[in-house]
């Protein structure tokens, strides 16, 4: 289905071409930020390198050119699960969409190279091993191509985690096609990884559009651990009832243990880990995206290449590996632009068994020191008493305003002077021998007389029972904040120790203003629920329409979000379109959509109106 079969020579032409594009095969009003200056761009036939967070709407970026072109679009992406939903989702709005890689039977693929020779497709996804193969190059040569779209661009990067050795070759096309204009993207920030796409894809000429990298969508969220899973479950609970999410815990056993907890407090929850079975995994992620509602509990080994735009929240029980990995893993919350959360718990052990892993591995030194300042800018995350997004923003080089939506916005901390209760703690800790851990320690403050204080003899210490008007938890924050503001260092076994810098402190001479923990459990602050029901009439046509959904997702073996997405739902219970020409204004709904499922949700808004009249 090509709108409009040539390229519109004047610009004002082709920014209508391009917008009636947008407008009748993707359903949406308008473009978003740099979207239609890409288009135009690639669809005039020039290079462009584009820089988006996840979620920023890259598709449509080369999407759109591809079908304002001649020819065929030519999408190279190393993700093959991501590609059979991208396709999916095209044909479902009427585009000629195909892919090819391994997991096509012989004569499928065969299929798909004749309609590419004989101009019959629009988009074609191909793994980036099966492009450089002399046979698909001579295909290429054979064939009518529009652009060539190079999707997660940074796998070029040497230096990056998604390395992939084959799309260092991508640069022949620039030499073979120098007329075919090229689009390369990516997700990922940093000047270096942007260098090394430009050099090795040889796009000297391209256009680079940058985006912003924030998610303006997620709020974050960091609250201090008590009893992670009860503070888990009370957060599904008050903000999440029924939406999918993603967990993240650091171990195997903590994941398989994590999702049988929920799974007892009637929740749907599925584990996935690197130690599962490859069917067991797989049936996981598939429930995971095809379902609606499902709360996926994972090691790190799960989210890359899934391209689920309604996941609602990403909790993290523990800690992640450094401030990259954590905005990566939470991006995977509201890929749709509605709100989202991220929410995270963490505590003193956390800290101390990330300084254990660094401390104790066999990494040469100059990487250990990489890893130390990485914790420090995560527990900076963590600690800071400002606006979380402004911390993170300011890692990846942006500096931006208070946000208003994370934690720190909504519930500004307080803050208390600590300098006399540091001193204690200090003093307690020093003439216990510098070996115990955070318990212990505030076991003497707080005066416990528990079995380990009288065998240690520790209930005769000067400082035993100063620290009782603290309660355990001010005291696990303190000590927590003394560790990673540097005046408290941990050993090997998780015992507290002074460092150089609480020299001053001890002596008086520096104050200490901390922050104060949240006593009641108003931990999180009170998260505005997705959707708001103004009534019971409307709380049930909403479960009317998302039952339409699934319904027909289940009759074409679709993801539910293929159908229409959440935003899209949601606009059909603000707005209760009574016919088709109203269906049609809403946004995704483009006119092959409409043409499929309109009816269907149209008899569920009217018998609705009906029933509640
Ligand atoms: P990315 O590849 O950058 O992570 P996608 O291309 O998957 O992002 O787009 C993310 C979501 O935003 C999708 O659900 C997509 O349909 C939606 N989207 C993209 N562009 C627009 C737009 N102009 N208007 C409305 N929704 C859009
Ligand atoms: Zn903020």
């Amino acid at each position: 289905m090509k709108p409009t079969q040539s390229i519109p020579s004047d610009s004002t032409d082709l920014a209508s071409a391009a917008l009636r594009t947008l407008r009748h095969v993707f359903g949406y009003t308008a473009f978003r930020g740099a979207q239609q200056a890409i288009v135009e761009q690639v669809a005039r036939g020039g290079d462009a390198l584009v820089l988006m967070p996840t979620g920023g709407g890259k598709s449509l970026c080369y999407q759109i050119p591809a079908l304002l072109r001649h020819g065929c679009g030519i999408v190279v992406s190393p993700l093959i699960a991501l590609m059979q939903d991208q396709v999916q989702a095209l044909k479902l709005a009427g585009v000629r969409a195909a892919y090819l890689n391994s997991t096509l039977e012989l004569e499928h693929a065969a299929v798909i190279e004749r309609e590419l020779l004989e101009g019959e497709l629009d988009l074609l996804y191909v793994a980036p091993e099966r492009l450089m193969t002399p046979r698909f190059q001579q295909l290429l040569a054979q064939s009518d191509i529009a652009l060539f779209a190079i999707d997660e661009a940074h796998c070029v990067s040497q230096w990056g985690h998604d390395f992939r050795p084959e799309y260092i070759q991508l640069s022949v096309l620039h030499e073979r096609f120098p007329q075919i204009p090229r689009v390369a993207l990516t997700a990922t920030a940093d000047g270096a990884t942007r260098q090394e796409i430009v050099e090795r894809l040889a796009l000297h000429a391209a256009e680079v559009f940058v985006s912003s990298f924030d998610r303006p969508n997620i709020r974050y969220t960091v609250t201090e651990k008590d009893n992670p899973r009860r503070q888990l479950l009370r957060f599904i609970r008050s903000s999440h009832d029924g939406d999918a999410g993603i967990v993240y815990c650091l171990s195997r056993k903590k994941v398989e243990e994590t999702a049988k907890w929920l799974r007892e407090q009637g929740l749907n929850a599925l584990p996935y880990h690197a130690g599962l079975d490859a069917s067991v995994r797989e049936q996981h992620q598939s429930k995971f995206i095809r379902g609606d509602g499902i709360i996926m509990v994972a090691t790190v080994a799960f989210g890359m290449g899934i391209d689920k735009p309604d996941v609602r929240f990403v909790a993290h029980l523990d800690l992640p590996k450094s401030l990259e990995a954590y905005y990566q893993e939470t991006g995977r919350a509201g890929r749709d632009g509605l709100p989202s959360n991220a929410w995270m718990a963490y505590g003193l052990r956390d800290l101390i068994l990330h300084r254990e892993m660094i401390e104790q591995s066999q990494a040469p030194d100059e990487i250990k020191r990489v890893e130390r300042r990485k914790l420090e800018a995560l527990l900076g995350y963590c600690e800071a008493p400002t606006c979380r997004r402004q911390v993170l923003l300011r890692y990846f080089g942006e500096e931006s305003t208070p946000c208003g939506n994370c934690d720190m916005c909504l519930n500004p901390p307080q803050t208390w002077d600590a300098s006399e209760a540091v001193q204690k703690a200090l003093s307690a800790i020093y003439r216990s021998g510098q070996r115990y851990g955070a318990g212990h320690i505030i076991d003497i403050l707080r005066g416990a007389e528990t079995a380990k204080i009288i065998e240690r003899g520790h209930q005769h210490l000067s400082t035993f029972g100063l620290g009782k008007a603290i309660s355990e938890a001010q005291w696990s924050s303190l000590l927590r904040q003394c560790v990673a503001a540097g005046l408290l260092g941990v050993n090997e076994h998780g015992g507290l120790i002074l460092q150089e810098d609480c020299r001053p402190v001890l002596r008086g001479e520096q104050p200490i203003q901390l922050r104060r923990v949240r006593e009641t459990q108003a931990a999180a602050p009170s998260l505005r629920r997705e959707i708001e029901f103004e009534d019971d009439a409307a709380r049930a046509l909403w479960a009317a329409l998302r039952q339409c959904r699934r319904r027909l997702a289940e009759e074409q073996n679709v993801p539910a979000y293929i159908v229409f997405g959440d935003a899209t739902l949601k606009q059909m219970l603000e707005r209760r379109p009574m016919s088709l020409e109203a269906m049609h204004e809403l946004p995704g709904v483009g006119d092959r959509k409409l043409e499929l499922y309109g009816a269907d949700f149209l008899e569920v808004l009217q018998r609705h109106a009906r029933e509640y009249a």
